[in-house]
């Protein structure tokens, strides 16, 4: 009996240590890269990458403990990490709920890994059972950062802002503008007013969904995979009364049409692949190209496998290279998906390998400049609410 209690008290400890040890490993494990930096890149590709405004439209970095403005060995980005990658704008979304047993093809809505993670991270408390408070904590975690990094970091709400931001990279590029997204509207809780603590909070970009359905519509990995909602209706045009951008990402193909049909401002769709060089469910077939394109929107390209079927700079080239042959290169975009619990070929130290495969793929200048973060930079210069 004694032996058996000393062995309690030796576990409890060790098991509580696993337990808040826990998410640095699934961290380290899961935002995993190819292959270690250094990134190689030929001479006139880190020229040209040098001299170009880089951007990427979604990076999960805020779900995880680390510390934005530290580097760190492990996981895809943190704010050194991006500097050296020369990256000018990053996406930050923020990831609210994620379902057990996390499949691309089917997932029920009434589990959630989020729960536990932001337990044995030390979250606080009103986190643990509220998805809004969720995403409001990880932009407040953002917020702080920019508040700490001596204006390396600076949070874009306007275009005014972004303004301003682009004339101080031009004198030094050594920053980097931030906004916030929402992976998912599943944190507005279904109240349409929680769209305004979201705004409030910094948030102009909206997921509408994740990977199950939610109540504002359907998910490329849901049950029911269904389109808009009544609810889901009244969202799409809140959100372009507020001068929010709807991201198309994890959409089901039904909700996607229902948005493209309603919609009257420039739709976004912040990382995916193309199912013209990779097949799957959530991948963008020809006519949604061709529709986003036409609402005068942007499609971020993504660098994991079930993307661009493979894990290669070569493989994120070939889906930039069809989607811009489709239909013209001012609608390709970055879509990384950094830190999204994704395999990909390096981390963001190395992007000049983008601009290198670009070159290679027989790009000019001016395209690169415009699939590299120029039509980011336009979409949200039309798109941001003024001010
Ligand atoms: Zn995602």
């Amino acid at each position: 009996m004694r032996k058996f209690l000393l062995a309690l008290l030796l576990l409890i400890p060790l098991g509580i240590l696993a337990f808040f040890g826990l998410p640095r490993l699934i961290d380290a494990q899961l935002n995993s890269v190819a292959t270690p930096g250094p990134y190689p890149a030929g001479a006139s590709a880190q020229k040209l990458h040098r001299s170009l405004f880089v951007a990427d439209l979604h990076d999960d970095a805020l779900l995880w403990e680390r510390d934005l403005l530290k580097r760190y060995g492990y996981g895809h980005s943190d704010l050194p990490r991006m500097l050296e990658g020369r990256l000018g704008l990053q996406v930050f979304s923020t990831v609210t709920k994620t379902p057990r047993g996390l499949n691309v093809e089917s997932n029920a809505a009434d589990s959630d890994n989020i729960t536990l993670l932001a337990m044995a991270q030390r979250w606080p408390r009103e986190t643990w059972n509220s998805l809004l408070q969720r995403a409001l904590y990880q932009a407040q975690k953002l917020h702080a950062a920019a508040a700490d990094s001596d204006g390396r970091l600076v949070l874009i709400r306007t275009r005014n802002d972004l303004q301003d931001f682009i004339k101080a990279w031009q004198q030094d590029p050594q920053r980097l503008a931030a906004l916030l997204a929402t992976e998912g509207l599943q944190p507005i809780e279904g109240r349409l007013e929680n769209i305004d603590r979201l705004y409030d909070a910094g948030f102009r970009i909206a997921g509408l969904t994740h990977f199950f359905d939610n109540e504002v519509g359907g998910s490329a990995h849901g049950l029911e995979k269904g389109g808009l909602t009544p609810l889901g209706r009244q969202v799409i045009h809140y959100l372009e009364e507020k001068s929010m951008l709807v991201d198309l990402a994890h959409a089901s193909r039904p909700l996607i049409d229902d948005v493209l049909a309603m919609a009257t401002r420039p739709l976004l769709v912040s990382h995916t692949g193309v199912e013209g060089t990779c097949p799957g469910s959530r991948n963008l077939s020809d006519r949604h190209i061709e529709a986003i394109a036409a609402s005068g929107g942007v499609i971020g390209i993504g660098y994991w496998s079930t993307a661009v079927c493979d894990t290669s700079v070569a493989a994120i080239v070939r889906a930039i290279r069809y989607t811009a042959d489709k239909v013209g290169v001012e609608h390709v975009a970055l879509g990384s998906d950094f830190n999204g619990t994704v395999h990909t070929p390096f981390d963001v130290t190395g992007l000049a390998q983008i601009t290198d495969g670009l070159l290679a793929a027989g790009f000019d200048e001016a395209a690169i400049a415009a699939i590299i973060g120029g039509n980011v930079q336009r979409l949200l210069l039309a798109s941001l609410p003024p001010g």
